[in-house]
């Protein structure tokens, strides 16, 4: 336990001074990003060594998983994100375990989210790279405005964006996916005059090139706790 303590304190600081001197090249302010720690697959001892290494905000992938890990630990320990893709049978546990449910990739969610009488937290995932095995919206202002469009009749919190970068070693091509999104962002805000703050853009390999066009929240997993073993 005071080992991972250690690795995961070392972990931490220097991923925040990659954010900050990234921050500092886009004329960011490094606060306004937050580490958010990725502890799927590992046990619940690691959430406890990320919030005493002052991170608050904690992804899981899996609702079952989690929400396992989340009860053991007590709901107010952290603010927990489901990260992952989001069923609708799935929607019930969700809201009960899980403060933000941040990749919400089709109606259908809403529709259930709204029904359940629950006001999580929502990021909408964008396939901003369109590859085929990831879920999303697809990075199609039109549509992405009438989307926003029931969330907001129905009244649920819609606080911005989630994406992950496309996959392989093209800065410049995964640069250009979180730019894409930032414009998105900006347009929708215009065009529907709402504040969507959040874009959760940023992992492990990409996370300083995210933050130079605007990432909110980068989610780390391998880099903060080492490889997953699944
Ligand atoms: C696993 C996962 C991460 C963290 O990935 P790392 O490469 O370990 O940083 C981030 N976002 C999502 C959606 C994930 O599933």
């Amino acid at each position: 336990m005071v080992e991972l303590l250690a690795k995961v304190k070392e972990n931490t600081d220097s991923a925040l001074a990659e954010i900050a001197e990234a921050a500092d090249r886009a004329g960011r302010q490094p606060e306004d990003v937050s580490i958010m720690a990725v502890t799927k697959t590992h046990p619940a001892e690691y959430i406890t060594a990320a919030v005493e290494n002052g991170i608050r905000h904690i992804g899981e992938n899996r609702i079952s998983e989690g929400g396992r890990k989340i009860r053991q630990i007590g709901l107010d320990y952290a603010v927990f994100h489901a990260i992952g893709v989001l069923h609708r049978k799935e929607v019930r546990q969700a809201v009960r375990d899980f403060h933000c449910l941040d990749a919400v990739h089709k109606i259908e969610i809403i529709e259930e989210i709204a029904r359940r009488n629950a006001s999580p937290l929502i990021l909408l995932e964008v396939n901003t790279s369109g590859e085929s095995a990831k879920k999303g919206f697809p990075p199609d202002i039109v549509l992405l405005e009438s989307v926003l469009g029931r969330a907001l009749e129905l009244e649920l919190p819609v606080r911005g964006f989630l994406t992950i970068g496309p996959l392989g070693s093209d800065q410049i091509r995964q640069r250009k996916a979180f730019e894409n999104l930032r414009k998105i962002r900006d347009s929708l805000e215009a065009r529907l005059k709402v504040s969507l703050p959040e874009l959760s853009m940023g992992m492990s390999d990409d996370f300083t090139l995210a933050v130079l066009e605007g990432s909110t929240m980068v989610r780390l997993g391998r880099r903060l706790f080492g490889s997953r073993k699944m």
